[in-house]
């Protein structure tokens, strides 16, 4: 997220100390926490949320949250300048449902996964799963009615059709893109998630097909979304077995049609494109699709925003 204008000299991003209001472990791999109080006030505009990037900040050790500076758009900054002990761990999230009601105010859900295997867990994941009404963290994300995309990266442009593809960690943006969507959207939406009980409910568009594609016990994060996308394209090679990218970076792929974290030269299409691509998740995975619809389909990289979530063995730092 980075600064943006404004239609006022507030911050356009809200720094918000929120409470929980409910948990409910929707599926026995995700648990959704809603968020509320005073300061999520002008946190986010409804129906037009897609698929914008939260950050959380859960609690240290000692359970204290830091006082951070709310008036500033340098939260970032903000966080820094606490003392590494007290400052608590930032992750990012997205937001799967917004809601604004007069009596409840403002309330933010947030379907959190739960990777809990010893060494394969996180402090964003172990919260959640301890996750109980009262507790506090921060929330920070786009204020209401600022000018700007607010972290979103869904830009389908003209397109009349597209094709979501992400595994557990991305389906609760593409369920929000979907149901902020308008809709007349078409395509297609592929969820890779853990087991076929984490098959959740979305309202999607009529023209928009949702194929959940749960792993078994022993497969790897991938294996069926990357099958599931390559014989959608008409690739032949789609059935074969795949191989995930064995990627040396610990940086996340963000590769969109205005963006390269790989510092390649911005490829927005020049003509309207009928198609947009929306892909993210563990980001090996992202760039295994990433070679094939590039280099071997030879799809326009102007027409897809490749999003790596998060990264095999890597914790994120915020
Ligand atoms: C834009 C964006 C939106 C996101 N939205 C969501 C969302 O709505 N819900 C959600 O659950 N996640 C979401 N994520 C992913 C989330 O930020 C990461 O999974 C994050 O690493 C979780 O933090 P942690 O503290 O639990 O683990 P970390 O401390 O970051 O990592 C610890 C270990 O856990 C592993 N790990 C991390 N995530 C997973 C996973 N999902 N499955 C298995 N192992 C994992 C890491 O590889 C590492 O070995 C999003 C990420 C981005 C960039």
């Amino acid at each position: 997220m980075s600064a943006e204008t404004s239609t006022t000299d507030r911050p356009t991003y809200v720094l918000a100390r929120a409470e929980v209001r409910a948990v409910e472990r929707v599926s026995p791999n995700f648990v959704r926490v809603t968020f509320g109080g005073a300061e999520l006030d002008e946190f986010a505009t409804p129906g037009n949320v897609f698929d914008a990037r939260i950050k959380l900040i859960f609690p240290p050790a000692s359970g204290i949250l830091p006082d951070l500076d709310r008036d500033t758009d340098d939260w970032w900054g903000s966080y820094l300048a606490v003392p590494e002990a007290e400052r608590g761990s930032m992750r990012t999230y997205s937001v799967r449902e917004l809601r604004v009601d007069p009596a409840s105010g403002t309330e933010v859900d947030v379907d959190f996964v739960l990777h809990l295997a010893p060494g394969l867990s996180g402090p964003a994941s172990r919260w959640a799963d301890a996750a109980a009404v009262g507790q506090e963290l921060f929330v920070i994300g786009p204020r209401r009615g600022a000018v700007g995309h607010g972290g979103a990266e869904y830009e389908p442009g003209t397109a009349s059709s597209v094709v979501l593809a992400g595994d557990e960690t991305a389906a609760p943006a593409i369920a929000r893109i979907l149901e902020d969507a308008p809709r007349d959207l078409r395509g297609v939406a592929f969820i890779e998630v853990p087991s076929a009980d984490d098959v959740l409910t979305i309202d999607a568009p009529a023209g928009v097909e949702v194929q959940w594609l749960p792993r078994s016990d022993e497969q790897l994060h991938g294996l069926r979304l990357i099958p599931a996308v390559l014989a959608h394209l008409g690739d032949a090679d789609a059935t074969d077995d795949v191989e995930v990218a064995d990627i040396e970076t610990e940086d996340l792929l963000w590769e969109t049609p205005d963006y390269s974290g790989l510092g390649e030269e911005i490829a927005r299409a020049d003509a309207p494109t009928e198609r947009y691509f929306w892909i993210a998740g563990e980001s090996g995975v992202v760039t295994t699709l990433r070679r094939h619809l590039v280099k071997d389909l030879g799809i326009d990289r102007g027409q897809v925003a490749f999003m790596g979530y998060w990264r095999r063995g890597v914790a994120m730092r915020g």
